[in-house]
């Protein structure tokens, strides 16, 4: 894997725009980066497919899937004074929104710097000053406009526009670390690209399907559609990880920085099928490939939704560690990346009828 091309990648996605029902920036990268390794459809959600140039169309098929939304907000109504008032498109923290630099694409589909409005301590009240809870529509989003009319007729702000973080990715190369936006999931798009990218010209024994899909971090909508088009016989989900390390100890850890893929064997939304986890985990461990089982209380992937369709499809997930997810910046490790690639290609390459049989 040429790594200046994937950190580059990485970056291109993780800066693109494009929260839930709104991916349309983050598909346009992808489809730039896919058109050399297959054949691509788009469906009306946003979807998109990569067939493999080297499918033969009469072998099962593995489906591939990385989710493009990133956690946002949309304009919900503009105040009298002119801020917005937003809700939130998936589960942004609530903490983290204060003071957050985000940007508001406008009606002209241009995008407008505004900030998560913090009431300046000069303002507060007693029990504001003591971090009293609030709910998101207190908050405000403010782009500087003055009215709600230049609001409108000069920003060209309007109801149902989209938001997100302005966060610019950054690479850290002494230390390998990654910093931005969004690598729920786009992590794992660039791990879905670069795995399609190191499989190119090979010949293997499952056709591959590559599902870009949208709207996982409002209810895994996309995945929904996607799996009913692909019909998969199996799958492999990509994920940017929840990192655990620096909220656990040690010995609860299971998505550290470093250590390689999440692979879950339960979250709130799926039990994955045991018997393609000890595939997969005895598949790492033969190639020396670094992976971490993990047991989740809460979360939820695209998973769920491509287990239960068709006859009930058997399916894991390979988590990138990520810290700060679902926050405004994230940080995670480029060797994680690697090894997570470096699994997909690996379980590709396992794929047998034998295998589907002991599922
Ligand atoms: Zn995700």
């Amino acid at each position: 894997m040429d790594k200046n091309a994937a950190i580059s990648l990485i970056g291109e996605l993780s800066n693109a725009f494009g929260p839930s029902g709104f991916e349309d920036d983050a598909v346009e990268v992808l489809k730039k980066h896919c058109a050399p390794l297959g054949r691509i459809e788009e469906d009306s959600l946003r979807n998109l497919y990569v067939y493999r140039n080297e499918n033969t169309g009469d072998k099962p098929v593995l489906m591939l899937d990385a989710h493009t939304d990133e956690v946002g907000a949309i304009v919900q109504a503009i105040r009298p004074n002119g801020t917005i008032r937003f809700l939130l498109l998936g589960g942004w923290g609530k903490s983290s929104l204060p003071s957050s630099r985000v940007l508001v694409r406008n009606r002209l589909g241009e995008y407008l710097p505004g900030i998560v409005a913090a009431k300046p301590v000069h303002f507060m009240s007693n029990s504001e000053r003591a971090g009293a809870s609030y709910e998101v529509t207190d908050l405000s989003i403010d782009i500087g406009a003055s009215s709600k009319e230049e609001a409108e007729k000069v920003f060209h702000i309007g109801v149902g526009e989209p938001i997100v973080p302005a966060v610019d990715f950054e690479c850290d190369e002494v230390h390998g670390l990654l910093f931005g936006k969004a690598f729920d999931c786009r992590i794992g798009c660039a791990a879905l690209v670069e795995t399609l990218k190191n499989l190119t010209g090979k010949e293997l024994p499952f056709d591959i399907v590559g599902v870009f899909s949208s709207q996982e971090e409002v209810g895994e909508r996309g995945a929904q559609v996607a799996v009913n088009k692909v019909k998969p016989d199996i799958a492999l989900c990509f994920e940017g990880a929840p990192a655990d390390d620096t909220f656990t100890e040690p010995w609860l850890a299971q998505t550290v920085l470093g250590k390689g893929a999440m692979l879950r064997y339960m979250d709130k939304s799926i039990i994955c099928n045991p018997r393609y986890m000890r595939h997969a985990v005895e598949l790492a461990e033969g190639e020396n490939i670094p992976v971490q089982c993990a047991v989740r209380e809460g979360g939820g992937n695209n998973g769920a939704m491509i287990n239960l369709a068709g006859n009930g499809i058997p399916v894991i997930v390979a988590g990138v560690p990520v810290r700060y997810i679902h926050s405004s910046n994230c940080i995670a490790k480029y060797e994680d990346f690697e090894s997570t690639v470096r699994f997909a290609v690996k379980l590709a390459e396992s794929m047998s009828e034998a295998l589907l049989g002991s599922l």
